[in-house]
């Protein structure tokens, strides 16, 4: 029974870091509850990748207490050579995208500080002169929310509070933060194995979950009409933008949240995080 589990641990490290994550970013009915299906994608990330990291742990008491330890030796090696890789990969892909992000950032914010100039009733605010309307922030040490001229132009005040308010939860709830850990789990996955649909749609979840916080601070009608009207802004690539996900997103906003889905989403994350610690534990017992 025991020397089953590290295959069954590998196992289940490919189903939540392959087949599951394709599988959600199909559930469109998962955007109805952003919050919670941003949960279950972080459960199946971390589960994904403690079933892959737990493989040698569960493979060690073959050895330890087997009858013939001598045999599952190359279980273990195996089991190790699993865990060493992903545990490597991981590292090397947390460095590689946080020094990029954050280099990135840092240009990016010095270039703003230089063109843009301070709002004057909004102190994180910094207003580009340009006439597209353009909102997205910079988050990090020192975070900015910048928007255009055009927005300031274009947008009644309750739409451009929406817009602010929308990137200030972006900083407030540190979305670049969830957004790097998906980021750097995404390219430690080998090539073939990575899902950009997933990728997209955990950016879509924390645009709905943004876009939450400005209808609770100038309703659903000032939101739509705000997103409309910067649908068509860029964002740089290191900054979170309000843009390119609008007809998604006002559809969602029309929608409104769904508490049974919300309900299983969470059920799901639990299921993804504790599977590999009860195959563990069930390893060494
Ligand atoms: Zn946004």
């Amino acid at each position: 029974m025991g020397s089953v589990i590290p295959l069954v641990l590998a196992a289940v490290a490919v189903v939540l870091a392959w087949i599951a994550p394709a599988l959600m970013a199909r559930q469109r009915r998962l955007r109805r509850a952003p919050r919670a299906a941003l949960v279950a994608w972080q459960a199946v990330t971390v589960g994904g990748i403690l079933a892959a990291l737990l493989t040698a742990p569960a493979a060690l008491p073959l050895v330890l207490d087997g009858d013939e330890p001598l045999e599952h030796v190359g279980w273990l090696a195996v089991a190790g050579l699993v865990s060493g890789a992903v545990l490597l990969r991981l590292l090397v892909s947390g460095h590689l995208v946080g020094t990029r992000l954050r280099a990135a950032r840092a240009d990016h914010r010095d270039l703003v500080d230089i063109i843009a100039h301070h709002d004057r009733e909004r102190e994180q605010v910094r207003v580009l002169q340009h006439p597209t309307p353009t909102a997205y922030c910079i988050p990090g040490r020192n975070a900015r929310v910048v928007i255009s001229q055009g927005v300031l132009d274009a947008l009644p005040p309750d739409e451009l509070d929406a817009v602010v308010a929308h990137e200030q939860a972006h900083l407030e709830a540190r979305h670049d933060l969830l957004l790097e850990f998906f980021a750097v789990a995404h390219e430690a996955v080998p090539r073939p194995f990575r899902s950009e649909r997933a990728l997209s749609e955990v950016r879509l979840l924390v645009e709905a979950l943004a876009d939450r916080a400005a209808v609770r601070r100038s309703g659903e009608v000032a939101t739509a009409r705000a997103l409309v009207a910067i649908a068509r802004s860029r964002a740089p690539e290191a900054a979170l933008g309000a843009g390119s996900t609008a007809p998604v997103r006002l559809k969602l906003l029309a929608d409104g949240p769904h508490r049974a889905v919300s309900a299983v989403a969470y059920g799901y994350a639990a299921m993804a995080t504790l599977v590999p610690l009860v195959l563990l534990a069930v390893a060494w017992t």
